[in-house]
């Protein structure tokens, strides 16, 4: 049965231009439509009742053509290490999981967002691609999670997040209009007023869409997944390198930094006896020639039957240096957040 609220839509799906069009056409002046625009997105009201500036009848009208559908936390976790894990509830019921990862000896606090629920990608070794992409989720949600962890985070560190890492559930770049919209919404000072260069979009590799980043000039980080150096090894632990070959993507991921300049990291997953040998560290330099690039080596985290191992931290360290000697940039990461199924590759709504 269709009832008048399913047919009502969500404010927030409208863009700026939308919102004043549409005040226009109800005869009100320009500055109501920044005074709603500033409760939605600066305020995170979720109530046109509670937008107490507007008069009355004008907050009855909105309510009467649309509604706001904010995302709820479903639960919380909370790590030995500090980390928290929630899961979100979004309005059709399906469930998506954020992390923070807070660092306060270096004043840092990321929030690892989602932006599918599920992942049509099927890498070996997550937990998510053993999930069905359902659906993508809409700029508002994907938002919604950073307003939502930094008020856990002014609660739990006094301290807001700082950055935001796209590498929660789902593959940003097939979900790419919502997330740059999301991501104009963090930065825009009507909105969080973040810097772009403290947002970073993770992706397992699609080379168009890599491009299309470029050409749409964005000014935050990409991080790429890149977990294997050679196409058959990364055939096998990620099936999109199929279509999207190491060649491709390095081609893809110099023209990015060719167009914007921005920072580019690999991200690295190290697999006992896969992806750990002195070989592997070798091809994998060879991939870093052609832009400056960082490199982060991840401790791997068990998934469920999954037949993978993390790396000896004597290898991966024996790894890290031979790229260091060849004057790449590395970190070394320790996974966090393992004891609640936060780390990387682990997000799977669990009950
Ligand atoms: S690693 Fe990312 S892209 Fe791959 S299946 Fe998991 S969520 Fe999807």
């Amino acid at each position: 049965m269709t009832t008048a609220t399913d047919i009502k839509k969500d404010i927030r799906l409208l863009s700026d231009a939308a919102v004043e069009d549409l005040f226009k056409e109800m005869g009100q002046p320009a500055f109501r439509a920044r005074q709603v625009q500033e409760w939605l997105w600066q305020k995170g009201v979720h109530d046109f009742e509670a937008m107490t500036n507007l008069p009355k009848t004008l907050r009855e009208q909105l309510s009467a053509s649309f509604e706001i559908r904010p995302i709820s936390v479903d639960k919380v976790q909370h790590s030995s290490d500090g980390t928290i894990k929630s899961r979100f509830r979004l309005h059709d019921g399906h469930l998506i999981e954020a992390v923070l990862i807070p660092v306060p000896e270096d004043g840092r606090f990321t929030v690892c967002v989602s932006c599918q629920v599920g992942c049509s990608l099927t890498c070996k070794f997550c937990a998510t691609g053993r999930m069905k992409r359902v659906r993508n989720l809409d700029a508002a949600e994907i938002f919604d999670q950073v307003v939502l962890v930094n008020r856990q985070c002014l609660d739990a560190f006094k301290h807001p997040v700082t950055n935001v890492v796209y590498m929660g559930m789902g593959e940003p770049l097939l979900a790419y209009r919502n997330v740059l919209e999301s991501i104009g919404r963090l930065t825009s000072p009507k909105g969080l007023g973040m810097s772009p260069r403290r947002i970073t979009v993770s992706t397992a590799g699609i080379a168009k869409m890599i491009r299309q980043l470029a050409d749409d000039e964005v000014r935050f980080n990409l991080a790429l997944s890149l977990h294997a150096a050679d196409d058959e090894k990364r055939n096998e632990i990620m099936p999109i390198n199929e279509q999207n070959n190491l060649s491709v993507l390095m081609d893809a991921l110099s023209y990015f930094y060719q167009k914007t300049r921005n920072r580019i990291s690999y991200e690295y997953i190290a697999f006992q006896g896969i992806n750990d040998s002195l070989e592997d560290a070798v091809k994998l330099s060879e991939l870093c020639v052609r832009f400056p690039v960082r490199v982060n080596i991840i401790e791997y985290n068990p998934i469920d039957d999954a037949p993978f191992i993390k790396a000896e931290a004597d290898q991966i360290d024996r790894f890290a240096a031979y790229l260091r000697k060849k004057d790449i940039m590395v970190t070394v990461r320790r996974s966090r957040g393992k004891d609640i199924d936060a780390a990387c590759g682990q997000l799977a709504n669990k009950a």
